[in-house]
Protein backbone atom coordinates (compact mmCIF):
# COMPACT_ATOMS: atom_id res chain seq x y z
CA UNK A 1 0.00 0.00 0.00
CA UNK A 2 1.23 3.19 -0.86
CA UNK A 3 2.68 5.40 1.82
CA UNK A 4 -0.04 8.44 2.32
CA UNK A 5 1.84 11.82 1.83
CA UNK A 6 2.91 13.95 4.78
CA UNK A 7 0.36 16.84 5.08
CA UNK A 8 2.42 19.33 4.37
CA UNK A 9 3.78 18.26 0.95
CA UNK A 10 0.21 17.78 0.10
CA UNK A 11 -0.48 21.02 0.40
CA UNK A 12 3.01 22.10 -1.15
CA UNK A 13 2.39 25.35 -3.89
CA UNK A 14 3.71 24.66 -7.16
CA UNK A 15 6.54 26.70 -6.69
CA UNK A 16 7.40 24.98 -3.33
CA UNK A 17 7.72 21.62 -5.59
CA UNK A 18 9.63 23.22 -8.06
CA UNK A 19 12.17 24.77 -4.90
CA UNK A 20 12.16 20.76 -3.92
CA UNK A 21 13.60 19.75 -7.35
CA UNK A 22 15.88 22.65 -7.60
CA UNK A 23 17.44 21.92 -3.95
CA UNK A 24 17.27 17.92 -4.53
CA UNK A 25 19.28 18.66 -7.47
CA UNK A 26 21.42 21.44 -6.47
CA UNK A 27 21.58 21.78 -2.67
CA UNK A 28 20.22 24.15 -0.01
CA UNK A 29 19.70 27.55 -2.23
CA UNK A 30 20.82 31.04 -0.31
CA UNK A 31 17.66 33.06 1.19
CA UNK A 32 18.09 35.93 -2.02
CA UNK A 33 17.72 33.17 -4.29
CA UNK A 34 14.50 32.19 -2.74
CA UNK A 35 12.81 35.31 -2.28
CA UNK A 36 13.99 36.35 -5.84
CA UNK A 37 12.46 33.05 -6.91
CA UNK A 38 9.20 33.30 -4.85
CA UNK A 39 8.25 36.78 -5.92
CA UNK A 40 9.64 36.82 -10.11
CA UNK A 41 9.50 32.93 -11.37
CA UNK A 42 7.95 32.98 -14.55
CA UNK A 43 5.11 31.02 -14.24
CA UNK A 44 4.39 31.15 -10.44
CA UNK A 45 6.22 33.61 -8.62
CA UNK A 46 3.92 35.87 -6.71
CA UNK A 47 3.64 39.11 -8.43
CA UNK A 48 3.60 37.39 -11.88
CA UNK A 49 -0.72 36.45 -12.32
CA UNK A 50 -2.29 38.53 -9.35
CA UNK A 51 -3.61 41.64 -8.33
CA UNK A 52 -2.45 41.38 -4.61
CA UNK A 53 -3.45 45.23 -3.65
CA UNK A 54 -6.36 46.50 -2.58
CA UNK A 55 -8.77 45.43 0.68
CA UNK A 56 -9.61 41.86 -1.40
CA UNK A 57 -5.91 41.65 -1.72
CA UNK A 58 -3.24 40.63 0.80
CA UNK A 59 -2.06 44.07 1.48
CA UNK A 60 -2.80 47.93 0.69
CA UNK A 61 -0.07 50.51 -0.13
CA UNK A 62 -0.42 54.14 0.12
CA UNK A 63 -1.95 54.93 -3.15
CA UNK A 64 -4.62 52.54 -2.43
CA UNK A 65 -5.48 54.28 1.01
CA UNK A 66 -5.62 57.53 -0.13
CA UNK A 67 -5.41 59.71 -3.18
CA UNK A 68 -3.99 62.34 -1.43
CA UNK A 69 -0.53 60.50 -1.27
CA UNK A 70 -0.24 60.08 -5.35
CA UNK A 71 -1.22 63.83 -5.36
CA UNK A 72 1.44 65.03 -2.96
CA UNK A 73 3.89 63.11 -5.09
CA UNK A 74 2.76 64.46 -8.05
CA UNK A 75 3.27 67.93 -6.24
CA UNK A 76 6.66 67.04 -5.73
CA UNK A 77 6.66 66.22 -9.33
CA UNK A 78 5.98 69.63 -10.45
CA UNK A 79 8.28 71.30 -8.11
CA UNK A 80 11.11 68.47 -9.13
CA UNK A 81 10.49 69.31 -13.12
CA UNK A 82 10.69 73.22 -12.43
CA UNK A 83 14.19 72.92 -10.65
CA UNK A 84 15.17 70.70 -13.36
CA UNK A 85 14.20 73.74 -15.82
CA UNK A 86 11.99 72.43 -17.28
CA UNK A 87 13.31 70.33 -19.90
CA UNK A 88 11.84 70.39 -23.28
CA UNK A 89 12.63 66.50 -22.79
CA UNK A 90 12.25 64.27 -19.77
CA UNK A 91 11.19 60.99 -18.41
CA UNK A 92 8.90 60.68 -15.58
CA UNK A 93 10.23 56.59 -14.33
CA UNK A 94 8.07 54.63 -11.81
CA UNK A 95 9.65 51.45 -10.73
CA UNK A 96 7.03 48.72 -9.81
CA UNK A 97 4.04 50.81 -10.37
CA UNK A 98 1.71 48.65 -9.03
CA UNK A 99 -2.09 49.19 -10.21
CA UNK A 100 -0.84 52.73 -11.95
CA UNK A 101 -2.68 54.36 -8.96
CA UNK A 102 -0.05 56.72 -7.38
CA UNK A 103 0.66 58.06 -10.95
CA UNK A 104 -2.78 58.64 -12.56
CA UNK A 105 -3.10 60.91 -9.11
CA UNK A 106 -0.01 62.32 -9.35
CA UNK A 107 -0.42 63.12 -12.95
CA UNK A 108 -3.98 64.82 -12.15
CA UNK A 109 -2.07 67.39 -9.87
CA UNK A 110 0.90 67.99 -11.71
CA UNK A 111 -0.69 68.86 -14.89
CA UNK A 112 -1.94 72.11 -13.81
CA UNK A 113 1.74 73.09 -14.47
CA UNK A 114 1.80 74.44 -18.33
CA UNK A 115 4.56 72.46 -20.36
CA UNK A 116 4.88 69.95 -18.18
CA UNK A 117 3.13 66.70 -19.32
CA UNK A 118 4.07 67.88 -22.79
CA UNK A 119 7.18 67.70 -22.65
CA UNK A 120 7.27 64.40 -21.04
CA UNK A 121 7.67 60.83 -21.61
CA UNK A 122 6.36 57.97 -18.72
CA UNK A 123 8.92 54.86 -18.11
CA UNK A 124 7.32 51.67 -16.02
CA UNK A 125 9.94 49.29 -14.57
CA UNK A 126 7.91 46.64 -13.84
CA UNK A 127 8.14 42.32 -14.47
CA UNK A 128 4.68 41.78 -13.78
CA UNK A 129 2.44 41.15 -16.91
CA UNK A 130 -0.21 40.94 -15.36
CA UNK A 131 0.54 44.23 -13.84
CA UNK A 132 1.32 45.82 -16.31
CA UNK A 133 -1.80 45.26 -18.43
CA UNK A 134 -3.76 47.33 -14.76
CA UNK A 135 -1.09 50.20 -15.21
CA UNK A 136 -1.69 50.42 -19.22
CA UNK A 137 -5.49 50.45 -18.19
CA UNK A 138 -5.27 52.86 -15.41
CA UNK A 139 -3.04 55.55 -17.34
CA UNK A 140 -4.71 55.19 -20.20
CA UNK A 141 -7.93 56.32 -18.15
CA UNK A 142 -5.15 59.38 -17.44
CA UNK A 143 -4.25 60.00 -20.93
CA UNK A 144 -0.93 58.49 -20.70
CA UNK A 145 0.64 55.81 -23.10
CA UNK A 146 3.40 54.48 -20.76
CA UNK A 147 6.87 52.18 -21.82
CA UNK A 148 7.39 49.32 -20.22
CA UNK A 149 10.85 47.55 -19.12
CA UNK A 150 11.67 45.07 -17.41
CA UNK A 151 15.20 46.98 -15.55
CA UNK A 152 15.58 50.61 -14.81
CA UNK A 153 19.11 50.09 -16.96
CA UNK A 154 16.99 50.02 -20.44
CA UNK A 155 14.86 53.15 -19.78
CA UNK A 156 16.87 55.76 -22.21
CA UNK A 157 18.69 58.14 -20.44
CA UNK A 158 17.46 62.11 -20.22
CA UNK A 159 16.14 64.45 -17.61
CA UNK A 160 14.26 62.43 -15.26
CA UNK A 161 12.54 62.42 -12.24
CA UNK A 162 12.20 58.80 -10.61
CA UNK A 163 9.82 57.71 -8.52
CA UNK A 164 9.66 54.38 -6.26
CA UNK A 165 7.19 53.35 -3.55
CA UNK A 166 7.23 50.03 -1.95
CA UNK A 167 9.29 48.99 -4.64
CA UNK A 168 12.76 48.30 -2.76
CA UNK A 169 11.13 46.09 0.05
CA UNK A 170 10.51 43.79 -3.27
CA UNK A 171 13.97 43.62 -4.37
CA UNK A 172 15.65 40.03 -2.59
CA UNK A 173 18.22 39.97 0.13
CA UNK A 174 20.59 37.73 1.67
CA UNK A 175 21.09 37.01 4.89
CA UNK A 176 24.30 36.28 6.76
CA UNK A 177 23.77 34.41 10.44
CA UNK A 178 26.70 34.47 12.78
CA UNK A 179 27.82 31.12 14.10
CA UNK A 180 30.49 30.16 16.84
CA UNK A 181 32.26 33.86 15.81
CA UNK A 182 32.02 33.30 11.99
CA UNK A 183 29.20 34.39 9.91
CA UNK A 184 27.57 31.53 7.59
CA UNK A 185 25.39 32.36 4.58
CA UNK A 186 21.52 31.31 5.52
CA UNK A 187 20.20 29.57 2.92
CA UNK A 188 16.74 27.19 2.54
CA UNK A 189 17.28 23.47 2.26
CA UNK A 190 14.49 20.11 3.09
CA UNK A 191 13.87 19.15 6.55
CA UNK A 192 12.38 16.65 7.88
CA UNK A 193 9.27 15.15 5.09
CA UNK A 194 10.93 17.36 2.55
CA UNK A 195 9.79 20.70 3.74
CA UNK A 196 11.23 23.74 2.95
CA UNK A 197 13.19 24.90 6.02
CA UNK A 198 16.30 27.25 6.79
CA UNK A 199 19.45 26.50 7.48
CA UNK A 200 23.43 27.65 6.82
CA UNK A 201 26.44 26.85 5.07
CA UNK A 202 29.04 24.98 6.49
CA UNK A 203 31.51 26.96 5.20
CA UNK A 204 31.41 30.47 6.30
CA UNK A 205 31.58 33.43 4.15
CA UNK A 206 34.60 35.56 3.22
CA UNK A 207 35.23 38.32 5.94
CA UNK A 208 35.45 41.04 2.99
CA UNK A 209 31.57 39.98 2.86
CA UNK A 210 30.36 41.22 6.44
CA UNK A 211 29.45 44.65 6.89
CA UNK A 212 31.58 46.98 9.48
CA UNK A 213 28.28 47.22 11.14
CA UNK A 214 28.10 44.14 12.07
CA UNK A 215 31.34 42.65 13.07
CA UNK A 216 30.95 43.57 17.07
CA UNK A 217 27.48 41.08 16.48
CA UNK A 218 26.75 38.63 18.84
CA UNK A 219 26.33 34.85 17.71
CA UNK A 220 22.99 34.24 16.60
CA UNK A 221 23.03 37.21 15.18
CA UNK A 222 21.41 38.03 11.07
CA UNK A 223 22.68 40.34 9.26
CA UNK A 224 20.66 41.26 6.15
CA UNK A 225 22.56 42.58 2.48
CA UNK A 226 21.61 43.47 -0.86
CA UNK A 227 23.46 43.28 -3.60
CA UNK A 228 19.99 43.95 -5.59
CA UNK A 229 18.79 47.18 -3.79
CA UNK A 230 22.34 48.47 -3.97
CA UNK A 231 22.70 47.95 -7.96
CA UNK A 232 19.27 49.61 -8.21
CA UNK A 233 20.42 52.13 -6.02
CA UNK A 234 23.49 52.53 -7.37
CA UNK A 235 21.33 52.88 -11.11
CA UNK A 236 19.59 55.57 -9.68
CA UNK A 237 22.14 57.42 -8.95
CA UNK A 238 23.86 57.27 -11.82
CA UNK A 239 21.05 58.68 -14.03
CA UNK A 240 20.52 61.73 -12.02
CA UNK A 241 23.90 62.96 -12.33
CA UNK A 242 24.46 61.99 -15.61
CA UNK A 243 21.57 64.63 -16.85
CA UNK A 244 19.89 66.22 -14.29
CA UNK A 245 17.22 64.56 -12.51
CA UNK A 246 15.79 63.43 -8.97
CA UNK A 247 14.88 60.72 -7.17
CA UNK A 248 11.94 59.46 -4.34
CA UNK A 249 12.51 56.94 -2.89
CA UNK A 250 9.57 55.83 -0.32
CA UNK A 251 9.43 52.13 1.82
CA UNK A 252 9.28 50.67 5.24
CA UNK A 253 12.57 50.51 6.87
CA UNK A 254 15.36 51.51 8.98
CA UNK A 255 17.17 54.82 9.10
CA UNK A 256 20.34 52.68 10.44
CA UNK A 257 21.83 50.01 9.58
CA UNK A 258 21.73 47.05 12.10
CA UNK A 259 21.40 43.22 12.32
CA UNK A 260 18.42 41.84 12.46
CA UNK A 261 15.81 38.99 10.44
CA UNK A 262 13.34 41.46 9.07
CA UNK A 263 12.21 38.41 6.21
CA UNK A 264 8.60 38.51 6.24
CA UNK A 265 5.63 36.84 4.24
CA UNK A 266 2.03 38.56 4.37
CA UNK A 267 -1.07 36.99 2.65
CA UNK A 268 -4.38 38.17 3.32
CA UNK A 269 -3.41 41.43 5.05
CA UNK A 270 -1.58 39.09 7.52
CA UNK A 271 1.28 37.75 8.29
CA UNK A 272 2.64 33.65 7.44
CA UNK A 273 5.21 31.52 7.55
CA UNK A 274 8.11 33.00 4.67
CA UNK A 275 8.70 29.40 3.32
CA UNK A 276 5.24 28.33 4.05
CA UNK A 277 3.58 29.09 0.53
CA UNK A 278 6.66 30.21 -1.66
CA UNK A 279 4.31 31.76 -4.67
CA UNK A 280 1.30 32.50 -3.05
CA UNK A 281 2.19 34.78 0.04
CA UNK A 282 4.10 38.41 -0.33
CA UNK A 283 7.69 37.99 0.55
CA UNK A 284 9.85 41.34 1.82
CA UNK A 285 11.98 42.71 4.06
CA UNK A 286 12.87 46.44 5.65
CA UNK A 287 15.08 48.69 3.80
CA UNK A 288 18.20 49.70 4.76
CA UNK A 289 18.25 53.11 3.92
CA UNK A 290 21.61 53.59 5.05
CA UNK A 291 22.93 51.71 2.67
CA UNK A 292 20.41 52.81 0.15
CA UNK A 293 21.52 55.95 0.52
CA UNK A 294 25.45 55.21 0.26
CA UNK A 295 24.49 53.55 -2.78
CA UNK A 296 22.56 56.31 -4.45
CA UNK A 297 25.41 58.86 -3.79
CA UNK A 298 28.04 56.77 -4.94
CA UNK A 299 28.09 58.54 -8.17
CA UNK A 300 27.54 61.94 -6.49
CA UNK A 301 24.25 62.71 -6.44
CA UNK A 302 23.01 64.47 -2.90
CA UNK A 303 20.97 63.12 -0.90
CA UNK A 304 18.44 64.46 1.59
CA UNK A 305 16.92 62.21 4.73
CA UNK A 306 15.29 59.62 4.77
CA UNK A 307 12.41 61.76 6.78
CA UNK A 308 9.16 59.31 8.11
CA UNK A 309 6.40 59.35 6.21
CA UNK A 310 4.30 61.48 8.18
CA UNK A 311 6.92 64.15 7.94
CA UNK A 312 7.24 64.12 4.38
CA UNK A 313 3.28 64.14 3.55
CA UNK A 314 2.71 67.03 5.64
CA UNK A 315 5.37 69.14 4.49
CA UNK A 316 4.04 68.53 1.14
CA UNK A 317 0.61 69.77 1.75
CA UNK A 318 -1.67 67.03 3.00
CA UNK A 319 -3.98 68.53 5.58
CA UNK A 320 -4.37 71.98 2.97
CA UNK A 321 -4.99 68.98 0.26
CA UNK A 322 -7.25 67.42 2.54
CA UNK A 323 -9.01 70.40 3.38
CA UNK A 324 -9.57 71.73 0.02
CA UNK A 325 -11.03 68.14 -1.20
CA UNK A 326 -13.63 67.88 1.67
CA UNK A 327 -15.27 70.84 0.54
CA UNK A 328 -16.26 69.04 -2.51
CA UNK A 329 -17.00 65.91 -0.69
CA UNK A 330 -20.27 64.28 0.94
CA UNK A 331 -20.18 63.01 4.35
CA UNK A 332 -19.28 59.51 3.20
CA UNK A 333 -16.03 60.59 1.60
CA UNK A 334 -15.16 62.87 4.18
CA UNK A 335 -14.93 60.29 6.58
CA UNK A 336 -12.88 58.43 4.13
CA UNK A 337 -10.49 61.17 3.46
CA UNK A 338 -9.73 61.82 7.50
CA UNK A 339 -9.16 58.07 7.55
CA UNK A 340 -7.07 57.86 4.74
CA UNK A 341 -4.98 60.77 5.84
CA UNK A 342 -4.79 58.93 9.47
CA UNK A 343 -3.75 56.02 7.94
CA UNK A 344 -0.72 57.41 6.25
CA UNK A 345 0.62 59.95 8.67
CA UNK A 346 -0.04 58.30 12.36
CA UNK A 347 2.57 56.83 13.92
CA UNK A 348 1.17 53.76 14.70
CA UNK A 349 0.36 53.22 11.12
CA UNK A 350 2.04 54.31 8.05
CA UNK A 351 3.27 57.58 9.62
CA UNK A 352 6.79 56.45 11.15
CA UNK A 353 7.87 52.95 9.82
CA UNK A 354 7.81 54.46 6.17
CA UNK A 355 10.38 56.51 5.26
CA UNK A 356 11.22 58.47 2.46
CA UNK A 357 14.59 59.18 0.52
CA UNK A 358 14.90 62.26 -2.01
CA UNK A 359 18.36 62.30 -4.11
CA UNK A 360 18.77 64.93 -6.67
CA UNK A 361 21.85 66.13 -9.21
CA UNK A 362 24.32 67.85 -6.78
CA UNK A 363 23.96 71.15 -8.73
CA UNK A 364 20.05 70.96 -8.18
CA UNK A 365 18.60 73.02 -5.30
CA UNK A 366 17.21 71.53 -2.45
CA UNK A 367 14.37 69.32 -2.82
CA UNK A 368 10.76 69.28 -1.59
CA UNK A 369 10.25 69.10 1.34
CA UNK A 370 13.90 69.57 2.48
CA UNK A 371 13.66 73.21 1.67
CA UNK A 372 10.59 73.68 4.11
CA UNK A 373 11.62 74.91 7.28
CA UNK A 374 12.14 71.74 9.86
CA UNK A 375 10.26 73.55 12.84
CA UNK A 376 7.41 73.57 10.47
CA UNK A 377 4.49 71.38 12.24
CA UNK A 378 3.94 67.76 11.53
N1 LIG B 1 4.28 51.05 -6.08
C1 LIG B 1 3.06 50.26 -6.02
C2 LIG B 1 3.30 48.76 -5.90
C3 LIG B 1 4.25 48.25 -4.87
S1 LIG B 1 4.39 46.47 -4.89
C4 LIG B 1 2.19 50.78 -4.91
O1 LIG B 1 2.67 51.55 -4.10
O2 LIG B 1 1.02 50.39 -4.84
C5 LIG B 1 5.87 46.17 -5.79
C6 LIG B 1 5.81 46.44 -7.27
O3 LIG B 1 7.10 46.21 -7.82
C7 LIG B 1 4.87 45.56 -8.09
O4 LIG B 1 4.37 46.32 -9.15
C8 LIG B 1 5.81 44.45 -8.56
O5 LIG B 1 5.32 43.72 -9.63
C9 LIG B 1 7.04 45.25 -8.88
N2 LIG B 1 8.31 44.51 -8.81
C10 LIG B 1 8.76 43.77 -7.77
N3 LIG B 1 10.01 43.29 -8.02
C11 LIG B 1 10.34 43.75 -9.25
C12 LIG B 1 11.52 43.60 -10.06
N4 LIG B 1 12.54 42.88 -9.65
N5 LIG B 1 11.53 44.21 -11.25
C13 LIG B 1 10.48 44.96 -11.68
N6 LIG B 1 9.35 45.13 -10.95
C14 LIG B 1 9.27 44.53 -9.76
Amino acid sequence: MAKPKPDAARRMTPLAQIMTDMIEADGPMPVDRFFALALGHREHGYYMGRDPFGRAGDFITAPEVSQMFGELIGIWCAAGWQMMDAPAEWNLIELGPGRGTLLADALRACSVMPGLRDSMTVHLVEMSPELRKMQGDTLKRAGVEPVWHDRLEDVPDAPSLIIANEFFDALPVRQIQKQAGRWHERVVGLGEADVLTFGLTAEPVPDALVPVWASGAEDGAIAELSPAREAAAKEIGRRITQHIGAALIIDYGHTHSGTGDTLQAIARQQFADVLARPGEADITSHVDFEALAGAVGTQGAKVYGPVTQGEFLVKMGLREREEMLRKRADARARIRLSKGAQRLVAGNQMGQLFKVLVATHPDMPKPAPFNVASDAPA
